[in-house]
């Protein structure tokens, strides 16, 4: 059935990708986004569908729109885009996530939302199951992703239970791919950017810390089928694969064919979790999702994406990078 659907941070990394397969199987598509993170490149190639219909909107106003469903994306993901101005990242996730679930009461619509492996702070049960209740730092750097993440989450569940709202909670972890912002600062883009142009690859810390990188591809399968299952979450949706981050650097360097040297570029920043991999139990079970793209496959597509574009057309959100 054909649905009306509106994506919160639609023209951002995830975002675009979604609004790719939600406009490729037919629906009706609302994008809505600040481009505070991200720009309208991304969804161009969607401006002349008849189905898509970009919205520039910041989620922390209220906002009215008759709709099925909505992806709750809008929030800047990346540790140097967060931490730029976090009040008003706090605000974007839990004033977003209230007016989002207003519209979603009013019209009924089921709401599917993006959170994150940082619910879990750093954390001290490994790999992370959903029932892991985490280990943030609630007045640190990270705090206002982590804190905002966790209200956003309170606010779905208790919409649900006092309002019957449908909700579906996604716990996301770290996903990589094309169109993530050249300049987000995330590891993967800044490791890529840095392979590419023959700059020393920055490791924070000595690299030993880990992270598990999922395909953007693989990810977005693990929405689609959240959305559609019954599952409220939340989910854990990443690949459990996990990497040191000098492995990373390693193997970025081998498949670029690089001359860049790894360096130890500074310390491991405050609250930096040391170890992080996905329980993935449950969303085999509810879903019967799991990742299929390993990441030196993964990583080589996004590669040659990176050798494709022209950096000189991507502003940096933020001097973070
Ligand atoms: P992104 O920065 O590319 O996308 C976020 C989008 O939200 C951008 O287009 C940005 O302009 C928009 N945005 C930010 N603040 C907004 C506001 N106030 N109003 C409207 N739009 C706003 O990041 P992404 O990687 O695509 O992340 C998308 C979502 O997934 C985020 O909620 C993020 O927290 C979550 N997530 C991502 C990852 C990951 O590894 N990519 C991991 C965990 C969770
Ligand atoms: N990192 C790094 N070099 C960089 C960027 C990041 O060593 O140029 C490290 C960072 O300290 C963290 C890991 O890579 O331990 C992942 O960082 P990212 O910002 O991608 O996301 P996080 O998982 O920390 O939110």
């Amino acid at each position: 059935m054909i649905k009306r659907i509106l994506v919160t941070g639609g023209a951002g990394f995830l975002g675009s990708h979604l609004c790719d397969r939600l406009v490729e199987a037919g629906h009706d598509v609302i994008c809505l986004d600040n481009f505070f993170t991200s720009q309208k490149a991304n969804v161009e190639h969607l401006l002349e569908r008849r189905n898509f219909e970009l919205i520039r909107h910041d989620v922390t106003r209220p906002m009215f729109f008759e709709v099925d469903e909505i992806y709750n994306l809008a929030c800047p993901a990346a540790p140097g885009h967060y931490q730029y101005n976090p009040i008003k990242t706090t605000k974007t996730s839990v004033l977003g996530a209230i007016n989002v679930l207003g519209l979603a009461k009013r019209v009924k619509a089921r709401v599917f939302h993006a959170s994150t492996s940082e619910v879990y702070g750093d954390p001290e049960v490994h790999p992370q199951p959903e029932s892991y209740r985490g280990n943030v730092n609630p007045i640190g750097p990270r705090a206002c992703y982590d804190e905002g993440k966790r209200a956003a989450e309170t606010l779905m569940f208790d919409y649900h239970r006092q309002n019957g709202i449908e909700i579906r909670v996604a716990r996301i972890f770290n996903t990589y791919g094309p169109r993530m912002h050249p300049f987000d600062g995330r590891v993967v883009s800044n490791f890529i950017r840095q392979a590419l142009s023959g700059e020393d690859i920055t490791l924070y810390g000595d690299g030993s810390q880990t992270r598990s990188f999922c395909y953007v591809d693989d990810l977005i399968d693990g929405f689609l089928r959240m959305m559609e299952g019954q599952h409220p979450g939340p989910m854990n949706l990443g690949n459990p694969g996990e990497f040191t981050i000098r492995e990373l650097a390693e193997m970025v360097i081998a498949l670029s064919g690089s001359t860049s040297r790894i360096v130890q570029a500074r310390d491991l920043p405050e609250d930096d979790p040391l170890q992080r991999k996905p329980d993935i139990t449950l969303a085999r079970g509810a879903l019967g999702w799991e990742p299929s793209v390993p990441l030196h496959e993964g990583l080589g597509r996004t590669i040659a994406w990176f050798q494709g574009i022209d950096l000189g057309r991507y502003r940096p959100p933020t001097p973070n990078y």
